[in-house]
C-alpha cells in the first residue's frame, strides 16, 4: 500500500510496552518468543485467525529500487505468524500459501482482477467465521526518507482500533523506535470485513534500510512475533 502517516512520540506507549508480557529482546536484537506453558497463550487458543498476505500473483505490490518485492516480504510473514499462531492453538485462515492471487483465473483484467481478489479475501473471512483479522502489507512513498511499520484499521470500529493500536505499540517494541500511530484507514479488507481488522504495513519498501531489512528473514521472523505478540496482548486488554 502506498500511504502514510506522520504522527507525535510514542515515549509512553514504549514504556507500557516493556512492562507486559514474558517478552524480552535478546542482546543481538533478535526478538525472543513469550514464554511458552501457563498461561502464555490465555484468551488465543481456539480462536478463528485469518493472516491476509497482501498482493499475490500478477499483482507484486510495492517493490524497492534494490527488487525487493512486497507480495513476497508479506507472505514470509505471513508463513511466520501461522506458524506462532498455529503452536498457540489457534485456527489460521491464511489467505494464500503462494504466489497467486485470488480472482477468476478467466478475468485478464488486472482492475477487475484486484477487485475480485480483495472481495474474495473478505469472503474467506466471513466464511470462516473469524474473531480477527490481519492484513500484511509493506509501505512505498516517491521520497526514500521515511521509514517505520504502521497499522491501520477502519475509522469507527472500536474493537478494531483497540486491536490496531496494541499491534503498533508491539511492532514498535519489537522493530525498534518510530513515531508512527495507529492510524484509520480506508481499505477495502478493513472496511468491508465485519470481525476486527487491522492492516499491518511493515515498513518502507522506499527505504533502502528498510527494505534491507524486510528481505531477511531474521527480521521477518521478528516482524511476525511482533504481530503475534500483539495479538495476545489484544486479547488481554
Ligand atoms: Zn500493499
Amino acid at each position: 500500500m502506498r500511504v502514510w502517516f506522520f504522527s507525535g512520540r510514542q515515549v509512553l506507549w514504549w514504556a507500557l510496552g516493556c512492562l507486559t508480557l514474558g517478552v524480552f529482546l535478546g542482546t543481538n536484537g533478535i526478538a525472543l518468543l513469550p514464554v511458552a506453558g501457563g498461561n502464555a497463550h490465555r484468551g488465543i487458543s481456539g480462536r478463528t485467525i485469518v493472516i491476509d498476505a497482501g498482493h499475490g500473483g500478477v499483482d507484486p505490490g510495492a517493490v524497492s529500487a534494490a527488487g525487493a518485492i512486497e507480495k513476497e516480504i508479506t507472505l514470509q510473514i505471513a508463513k511466520e505468524l501461522e506458524y506462532l499462531l498455529k503452536r498457540a492453538a489457534v485456527y489460521v485462515v491464511m489467505v494464500r500459501h503462494g504466489d497467486y492471487d485470488l480472482a477468476d483465473s478467466s478475468e485478464t483484467n488486472l482492475l477487475n482482477r484486484k477487485r475480485q481478489d480483495l472481495s474474495k479475501r473478505v469472503l474467506i473471512a466471513k466464511e470462516a467465521n473469524a474473531d480477527l483479522y490481519i492484513s500484511i502489507h509493506a509501505n512505498y512513498f516517491p521520497s526514500p526518507r521515511w521509514s517505520g511499520a504502521q497499522t491501520f484499521y477502519y475509522e469507527g470500529s472500536a474493537e478494531s482500533q483497540h486491536l490496531a493500536r496494541t499491534l503498533q505499540t508491539e511492532l514498535v517494541r519489537y522493530l525498534g523506535p518510530n513515531n508512527r500511530l495507529a492510524r484509520p484507514g480506508d481499505f477495502r479488507v478493513l472496511r468491508d470485513t465485519t470481525m476486527p481488522a487491522a492492516m499491518v504495513e511493515v515498513g518502507f519498501l522506499s527505504n533502502p534500510r528498510e527494505a534491507q531489512l524486510l528481505s531477511q528473514e531474521s527480521y521477518q521472523k521478528q516482524v511476525a512475533a511482533a504481530i503475534f505478540s500483539g495479538i495476545l496482548r489484544y486479547y488481554r486488554e
